[in-house]
Order: C-alpha cells, then structure tokens, then sequence
C-alpha cells in the first residue's frame, strides 16, 4: 500500500518548488497546495482578501500569518486532502509551522530544495506563468509545448509582477531571515530531507522522488 503522504516543499522563491510540486502530485495522486496561487487567485478575482493581500505581494513582503494559516485550514479540510497533500509555500514563518502543529497535521515529509541565490536571481527573470490555470513555465529550462500560450489550458502566459529583480532580492532576504529558520524546526522533529537543486528539472525530480522513498 503506498504512504499517506503528507509533505511541506520548502526552498527560496524560484527554487522550483512549484514545478516539484506538480510532479508530486501527478506521480502520487495527492493534490498539491499552493498559498501562493490560491492568494493571486483571489487577487485576481478581487475577493476582500485578494484585495488586502495585494500589496504585500506587490513589494515582496509575506503576507500576515493569520490570514494564510486560514487559508490553509480550509483547504486542508476538504475531503481530497485525506490521502495526502503537498504544501507549497507554507508554512513561510516559524509561527505558521507552529499553527500547522496546533492544527493537529502530523507532516510526514519536509524536502528543501537548495538553489543558490545567484541562480535564482537568473532563473526568474524567465519564469513564465498561466493566470488562469496556474500552470508555470520557463522560457529555457521548463518551455510551454504551447510556446507563449499556457500547455494546459491554453490562455496567454504572463510575468509575474513580482518576479522583477528588485522585488526577487526582497523576497530572498525575507526567505533567508524568515523561512530558512524552518529547517532547523523540522530537522529537529527528525523529518528534514535537502534536495541539491539541478540545472535540468528533470534530475531535481528524480533527486525528489527518491527522497520520498
Ligand atoms: P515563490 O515561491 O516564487 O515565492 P509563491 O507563489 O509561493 O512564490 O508566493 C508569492 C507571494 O505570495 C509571496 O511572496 C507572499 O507575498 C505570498 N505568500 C505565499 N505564501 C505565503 C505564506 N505562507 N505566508 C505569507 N505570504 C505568502
Ligand atoms: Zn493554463
């Protein structure tokens, strides 16, 4: 029988967290959640916490933990989480793991993908994502097989507002100070695996895989 797999991806933003995420997902039939996406989401359709997220998103900045520690209590909830899940860009913050704990959710897993911030800062001036589906891609290391039209769904890719290089060196100096301390938490707990990650995405998924055993 295979594991209930329940998995935290943490790395810096750009890291590939997200595409290891979809990976996971599709190999494992577990839905992966990301706080990032569901919070563009609700930017976009302009819902009262998509409008009050908006412009700590825009300068880089996390948003307050309250409000994604709900948002995550309610995904968690929903019946397709009860065979496993994967958490893609949460918990961001010492506090937020904390709440994870107080919330009851025994995580079996934690992966960190290690990417060197001069990488990163190459890498995301390439990203492009899917607005509507929340596909992403890159122009050299991970193409859409639809050129500039999302693979999956076909809508038009765009640049992330906050994928500009001022604002890409904000989100890693909150990453190191804020983030990076959530390793210590959970190798503490004995559940800390580090994936080096690869110049090729598909040897960073193999790497993952392996890790998850
Ligand atoms: P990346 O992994 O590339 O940084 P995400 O899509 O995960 O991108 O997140 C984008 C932005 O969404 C973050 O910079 C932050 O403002 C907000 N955000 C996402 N998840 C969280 C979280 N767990 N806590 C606070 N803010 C979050
Ligand atoms: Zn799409």
């Amino acid at each position: 029988m295979k594991r209930n797999i329940r998995l935290i991806l943490l790395g810096a933003p750009g890291a590939g967290k997200g595409t290891q995420a979809e990976k996971i997902s599709a190999e494992f039939g577990i839905p992966a959640i990301s706080t990032g996406a569901i919070i563009r989401e609700a930017i976009a359709s302009g819902t009262e916490m998509g409008k009050s997220a908006q412009s700590y998103i825009e300068r880089g900045a996390l948003v307050p933990d309250e409000v994604v520690i709900g948002i995550v209590k309610d995904r968690l909830a929903a019946p397709d989480c009860a065979g496993g899940f994967i958490l893609d860009g949460f918990p961001r913050t010492v506090p937020q793991a904390q709440a994870l704990d107080e919330m009851g959710v025994e995580i079996t897993d934690v992966l960190s993908i290690e990417v060197s911030d001069e990488r990163i800062i190459d890498r995301m001036g390439g990203r492009r994502v899917c607005k509507k589906c929340g596909a992403t891609y890159h122009v050299t290391s991970n193409p859409s097989p639809a050129g500039d039209k999302c693979g999956v769904c076909g809508d038009p890719l765009t640049i992330r507002a906050d994928d500009d290089p001022a604002v890409v060196r904000s989100r890693l100096e909150v990453y190191h100070s804020q983030t990076e301390p959530l390793k210590d938490f959970y190798a503490k707990k004995g559940i800390l695996k580090v994936v080096e990650g690869q110049e090729k995405l598909e040897d960073t998924t193999a790497l993952t895989f392996r890790a998850l055993g």
